[in-house]
């Protein structure tokens, strides 16, 4: 089996979670995500994620591929974290806007999913909710120099996927 976070061949392969996507890794990647009964039953049937791997798998040898860093990304649920974090205090959008310093429409569309927030607001947010919105995801290379390969991340991998 092949690990869909770093393309390695691996004896045995574990669903996770990761920015709401299930993959399928091996043990040394199980780390980058949640193990949990969601991820076992979407991965019951192969993502067109996991084609698209098995598809570079082919051309590139998995001893070529590695993790090297990490990076933090938004996690895809966002809105759903805000407004139940928001709710469980028992806060109106207005009362949290005006935590936040925001306009009440901000709040409404992040917790709608219309904007993705940047960093600063991330930071606020997390803080006056007591919540974790980002999360760390490998950044895998080609360990080949001279195919001047650009980074691949998850994003990149979703954003193949839409495509
Ligand atoms: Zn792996």
């Amino acid at each position: 089996m092949i690990c869909e976070l770093c393309g390695r061949e691996a004896d045995r392969t574990t669903p996770i979670l990761i920015e709401g996507t299930a993959l399928r890794v091996c043990r040394d990647c199980m780390k980058f995500g949640d193990v949990s009964k969601t991820a076992k039953k979407e991965v019951a049937t192969k993502s067109a994620i996991a084609e698209r791997l098995e598809q570079r798998q082919r051309r590139m040898r998995s001893k070529d591929v590695y993790v090297e860093e990490e990076t933090y990304e938004l996690v895809a649920d966002y809105p759903r974290l805000i407004r139940d974090a928001r709710a469980a205090r028992d806060w109106k959008q207005e009362t949290l806007a005006a935590k936040l310093n925001e306009r009440t429409s901000v709040i409404n569309k992040l917790e709608r999913g219309d904007i993705r927030p940047d960093d600063v607001l991330i930071k606020k947010v997390e803080k006056e909710l007591g919540i974790v919105l980002r999360e760390k995801v490998p950044v895998i290379k080609p360990e080949s120099k001279s195919t001047g390969g650009k980074e691949l991340t998850l994003g990149d991998l979703m954003k193949m996927k839409k495509g």
